[in-house]
């Protein structure tokens, strides 16, 4: 989603879910991306880091009661991301910009599930190994440094990744950016790579 966002200049992300059981899909809000720069595995990978300059969350709407075309664009399931054109964009933002801002409360939300998911597993972010949430001082860490990145597989098939400072194997159905073990960043690569 980032790389897309990246090369379409696309600035603004709308976030929307199901809300369950059958209760429909709803719209809760948006980011407006002020900035990019190439994430820890590098452009030669596809990665970037985004941050917005502006957001605004909501109390959720629910897409089918949104005026057409709006509706019969946002109810469909679709999985992880659908680019929208221009004046959907426009009207979309329109109508979250006309309600009070709960950004607030979304936060705690946020800190409230951080919170729920560290009493249970010890981690706030169990598959980064990441017991804290994310503050402006931990973005650095997200960007680029290695100049002699190399490309790496974003999928593997055994699902079995090696870290190359600690050696350590994980399972996960994606690369993830962060040795859950080491705290290291872009150090994993595909088990069968050269086997
Ligand atoms: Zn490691």
């Amino acid at each position: 989603m980032r790389n897309r966002i990246v090369l379409d200049g696309a600035a603004t992300i709308f976030f929307l879910t199901t809300r369950k059981p059958h209760q429909g899909r709803v719209i809760s809000g948006y980011y407006h991306v002020g900035w990019y720069t190439e994430g820890t595995q590098g452009a030669v990978n596809r990665d970037y880091a985004l941050a917005a300059d502006n957001l605004h969350f909501i109390d959720p709407i629910l897409a089918s009661d949104l005026p057409e075309p709006l509706a019969a664009i946002c109810s469909p399931q679709f999985r992880t991301m659908k680019p929208i054109d221009v004046e959907t964009v426009a009207s979309l933002r329109r109508i979250c910009d006309e309600r009070p801002d709960r950004t607030a409360e979304y936060l705690g939300e946020v800190e409230r599930v951080e919170a729920f998911a560290r009493a249970r597993s010890g981690y706030a972010y169990p598959s980064w190994g990441r017991e804290a949430g994310f503050c402006w001082e931990d973005a650095p860490e997200y960007y680029q440094t290695d100049a002699e990145l190399s490309k790496v597989p974003n999928s593997s098939r055994n699902r079995k990744w090696r870290c190359r400072e600690c050696g350590y194997v994980i399972n996960s159905g994606a690369l993830l950016k962060k040795c859950p073990l080491c705290k290291q960043m872009a150090t994993l690569a595909p088990t069968e790579e050269g086997a």
